[in-house]
């Protein structure tokens, strides 16, 4: 195990942990519902609206903030890079009251317009859910706040704008030695980004997604009403809103659940085990280390070195355990809980970080991708939810037929454990306790037209999506896109009829989030 530097072991905030990699050659544990018949729709990029359709009436309304009805392309991006909607305007709003008076204005005006109006965090979506055409973009970055508030004691908790990214709540809450306790894998999202979908990574195991740890939101609706909501206080409101793809209301400000960051916690079923855990799947490469993520170093150079895999598909776990610089009994009780796993010896890799390089990890791939011009390209990425019960056959089919090899990107698998969920979140996932996250992360060579190109990626991800559904697996997708009303019944199963309701009594109009493209917005009959 490396040492860490001295300066480090001197700061109390500062969290060493081992960060352990796990080769392990078959097999994912061996051995139910629909999966969305999802149908492929072309990259619409719109023509500019023209000044004339922007309803003037925007431009007189009294905010602390202010509408930018020129330049606005970057309204049109996000991380996908594939979808391309150019809204009327973009609002930087100062206040919570510039989005309730503007949403309310768009409210009122329903019988003259259909501008419908997006929420846009960091725009890291895929397929445009955070743009709206010809519509309204409010810029949730600009929602200027109080400084985060961080409330210490026995339930500790902070205080955010919807619009705060988790790097920032990162940085602040360690300040006094706490932390939020469930991620996802890069922080440089927003709370309300990750919040209308879930927000899941190697800690959700224990903890459940993000949208299990907060207390208190305050939501703009689709009517411009500004309310806070809990468990206890419009909580129809509030479990719709987490996992809710935007569709109820505008998450201004949230209470975000901490705990002490030194944290000492079968991998995902035992108490005494690590503190994060995934996994991801290298299929048809000769080398080990291929990793986007994350530096580690072998255990036993030589036999690391010597290992080949030979075209075989490898299972990888990469588990991890806080721990505080003054345990010195860390290392034993690592190698207790791996004396209980089966894996290749010599493909043990490990690393030693503090804990904000662990949580940050993958903005280090970022500043680099960015440098070579590799950031900003198309992004096909598929994230689906699978049963354990059918996560045999599905890597058996798409490892072994479908996927050829994952040179266009890292494919995460890991189980995740549902006993910690709260299932009143508009979220869904597969019926069963157990399920598998498996992320398909790639990245197109624009203008490519070969296996690393944008049609071919999407035909790849249509197969595996027409698999789920023809074997019936069960499967659910996160962050999920469907282009009809007809898929996103069926994916959000008995669930869809309080969703539907959640949406008439907050959004009557279908004013928010149209680029999920769940409700098309309505025509109030006068
Ligand atoms: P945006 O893309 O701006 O918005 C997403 C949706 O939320 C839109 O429908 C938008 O209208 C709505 N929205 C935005 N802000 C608000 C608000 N304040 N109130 C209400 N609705 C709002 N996800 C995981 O769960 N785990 C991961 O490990 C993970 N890793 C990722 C790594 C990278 C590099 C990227 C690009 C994405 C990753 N994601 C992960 C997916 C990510 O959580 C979602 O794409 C998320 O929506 C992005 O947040 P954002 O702030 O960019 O949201």
């Amino acid at each position: 195990m490396g040492s860490p530097a001295c300066g480090f072991l001197k700061q109390s905030n500062v969290i060493f942990l081992p960060f352990f990699m796990i080769l392990v050659l078959s097999c994912i544990p061996g051995r139910t519902n629909l999966c969305s018949n999802h149908s492929l729709d072309t990259p619409t990029i719109p023509p500019h609206s023209g000044s004339s359709s922007i309803p003037l009436s925007l431009k007189s309304l009294a905010l602390d903030g202010y509408f930018r009805f020129e330049n606005i392309d970057h309204a049109a991006k996000d991380f996908g890079n594939i979808y391309h909607y150019l809204p009327i305007a973009v609002l930087h709003p100062k206040s919570v009251s510039d989005i309730s008076s503007t949403i309310k204005h768009i409210f009122h005006m329903a019988s003259v317009t259909k501008l419908a109006v997006a929420a846009k965090g960091r725009g890291h979506s895929l397929q445009g859910q955070a743009q709206a055409y010809q519509g309204v973009v409010i810029n949730m970055e600009s929602l200027e706040r109080p400084s985060m508030h961080v409330q210490t004691g026995e339930v500790p908790y902070v205080d955010v704008s919807g619009g705060e990214l988790w790097i920032n709540i990162l940085q602040e809450t360690l300040k006094y030695g706490l932390s939020p306790k469930s991620w996802t894998d890069y922080l440089h999202l927003t709370v309300g980004g990750t919040l209308s979908n879930a927000g899941i990574s190697g800690q959700a195991f224990r903890h459940g997604p993000q949208i299990n740890n907060v207390y208190q939101l305050e939501v703009v609706t689709g009517k411009g009403e500004v309310l806070t909501c809990s468990d206890k206080q419009n909580a129809d409101l509030f479990y719709g809103v987490l996992g809710g793809l935007g569709q109820f209301g505008i998450i201004t400000r949230a209470r975000i659940s901490l705990a002490p960051a030194r944290t000492m916690e079968h991998l995902i079923s035992s108490e005494n085990t690590f503190d994060y855990v995934e996994g991801f799947v290298i299929i048809n490469r000769t080398g080990l280390l291929h990793n986007w993520r994350s530096s580690f170093n072998p255990k036993n150079p030589i036999q690391a070195s010597q290992f080949r895999s030979d075209g075989k598909i490898l299972y990888c776990l990469e588990m991890v355990k806080y721990f505080n610089p003054e345990e010195t009994d860390i290392l034993k009780s690592i190698e207790n809980l791996l004396s209980e796993l089966n894996y290749i010896p010599s493909t043990l890799f490990l690393s030693e970080v503090s804990y904000v390089e662990f949580l940050d990890r993958v903005h280090l791939s970022e500043i680099k991708l960015r440098s070579k011009g590799l950031w900003e390209v198309p992004h096909p990425w598929l994230n689906l939810l699978i049963p354990k019960s059918r996560i045999f056959d599905f890597t058996q089919e798409v490892f072994g037929n479908i996927v050829k090899d994952n040179s266009n990107g890292p494919i995460l698998i890991y189980p995740v454990n549902k006993a910690k969920w709260n299932n009143r979140t508009s979220m869904v996932t597969p019926e069963e306790d157990i399920i598998y996250l498996v992320a398909f992360l790639s990245s197109a060579l624009p203008s490519s037209t070969g296996t690393d190109g944008l049609e071919h990626i999407m035909t790849q991800n249509q197969r595996i999506l027409d698999f789920c559904a023809e074997a019936q697996l069960g499967a659910k997708q996160y962050l999920p896109h469907y282009s009809t009303q007809d898929e996103w019944q069926a994916h959000f199963g008995p669930q869809w009829e309080t969703f539907v309701q959640r949406k008439s009594a907050y959004d009557p109009l279908a004013i928010l989030a149209p680029g999920q493209k769940i409700f098309q917005k309505a025509i109030p009959i006068s």
